[in-house]
């Protein structure tokens, strides 16, 4: 063989990476009862490994070995932004929460009252942002069909039961009511029958979107029980089949190394064929998710079936507050073949306020990194809410007629007839969500206000 062919291969695949090595790495998770065992805590002041189980019995906790192994920098713990991401810090509780439930974990309440001080400060941290629970639930037939939403018309969100959970859990996450066990607060599907028969009444459906959790926690077969069906001709208007994951951040070897891993690049290749648009919604927060070599030979063999990868991740204090750590994160996915596609602005719920950063300050920041890069990079949507009335982006600062404003746009909107309409907004660099903000120009209301 040439040697130029020699080259051609090796920057494919690395020369310095061992696939066999990889294939011994083994799922190994660590939850709040196990925070103890973690060696590398114990470099931690006994104090501050109160503080995490403190948090972490209200929060959601849950790490794996990879994880703590070769995301997190221990020498910079504790700002590494990979060890805030996924750690519970004092900060993420406020300080009154912190002293009851610290007081009561002191003062070895007794478990029945423990319980009870969780659930009430767990109430308190606004657990389903955007009426989660009362709105977007579909009905059929008169009847409530659980598992899924119907926010925005061309698209389905979909929680398969089995997938409501993730390889590790982000300290930020928005649907942080979901992992801490209590029942009434779960929504998750029971059958992939009532997605089919939804979707069956509902041809103006175009896209179905797998969410959790992290739908990659399943089982292949699991995973291909749900979606192979949509590949038949009655569901024909089904054109984009989209699944969230956080897995080729936090587990990788799903996709490289382990049992079923084969089988699950089969099953993307299988739904390529049959003319579907696969796409995985890939949720990124640094640069750094993107550099251990089997975060890297995961995405190629994903490519490598015809799906696509996008990004999309929130803006965090603490964590990617910074326009360096974006441009280097998206000039880094576009050379590994991931489309940048959406910043979001950090939900009003759980940590909230340790993470939120200014609407004002998130544009500047979404400039200072769009500068940074060439239009191939500068695909990602401005600082996006979900908010009530639908995805809402920040378009940046200006002066009209004398009056400093915001100017915003509908991207998604629970009424189509809304999507991409621009309106304003008062100037106001405190407000970190849509409800903090005033309309501009002595209006009365927004457009979609009632
Ligand atoms: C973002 C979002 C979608 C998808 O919107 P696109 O603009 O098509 O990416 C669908 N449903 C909900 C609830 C969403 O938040
Ligand atoms: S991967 Fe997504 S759903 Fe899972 S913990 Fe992180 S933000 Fe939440």
């Amino acid at each position: 063989m040439p040697k130029s062919n020699l080259l051609a291969v090796t920057s494919i695949t690395p020369d310095h990476f061992d696939i066999n090595q990889l294939s011994h790495q083994r799922f190994k998770v660590y939850t709040a009862k196990q925070l103890d065992q973690i060696p590398q805590l114990q470099q931690l002041s006994a104090e501050q490994r109160f503080e995490m189980q403190v948090v972490a019995s209200v929060l959601p906790f849950r790490v794996n070995q990879y994880v703590i192994d070769e995301l997190i920098d221990w020498q910079q713990v504790p700002t590494d932004p990979m060890f805030q991401l996924t750690f519970p810090q004092r900060g993420m509780l406020k300080p009154e929460h912190y002293q009851r439930v610290a007081d009561a974990m002191r003062n070895e309440l007794g478990a029945a009252d423990l319980k009870a001080l969780i659930s009430e400060v767990r109430a308190e941290l606004n657990p389903h942002p955007a009426g989660q629970l009362e709105h977007n639930i579909p009905k059929l037939d008169g009847e409530v069909v659980e598992g899924l939403q119907h926010k925005y018309r061309e698209t389905v969100l979909f929680f398969p039961s089995s997938g409501q959970v993730c390889h590790s859990y982000c300290t930020f996450c928005f649907r942080w009511a979901q992992f801490v066990g209590d029942k009434d607060l779960k929504i998750a599907a029971r059958e992939s029958n009532q997605l089919q028969d939804y979707l069956r009444a509902h041809p103006e459906v175009t896209d179905v979107l797998v969410t959790g959790g992290d739908p990659m926690v399943m089982k292949t077969r699991n995973l291909r029980a749900y979606l192979e069906p949509l590949l038949s001709d009655e569901f024909a208007h089904v054109r984009t089949i989209r699944i969230g994951t956080k897995a080729l951040t936090f587990w990788p070897q799903r996709f490289v190394s382990d049992d079923d891993a084969e089988d699950l690049l089969a099953l993307f290749a299988e739904i390529q064929a049959a003319g579907k648009h696969l796409a995985l919604m890939a949720h990124y927060n640094h640069w750094k998710e993107l550099e251990p070599e089997v975060a890297r030979e995961a995405i190629r063999r994903v490519r490598q079936t015809g799906a696509q990868i996008r990004a999309q991740g929130p803006l965090l204090a603490h964590i990617n507050d910074d326009a360096s750590v974006w441009a280097r994160l998206w000039q880094t996915q576009v050379e590994l073949g991931i489309i940048p596609y959406y910043m979001f602005v950090e939900r009003d719920t759980g940590a909230r306020h340790y993470f939120e950063v200014p609407l004002v300050k998130a544009w500047e920041i979404y400039r200072d990194a769009m500068q940074q890069v060439s239009g191939i990079a500068r695909t990602a949507r401005g600082p996006s809410m979900s908010s009530h009335p639908g995805k809402v982006e920040v378009q940046g600062v200006t002066e009209i007629n004398g009056e400093k404003v915001i100017a915003l746009r509908m991207i998604q909107g629970r009424n189509p007839d809304w999507v991409q309409r621009p309106f304003f907004a008062k100037y106001d660099d405190q407000a970190t969500w849509l409800n903090h903000l005033q309309p501009a120009f002595g209006e009365e209301r927004f457009f979609f206000d009632e």
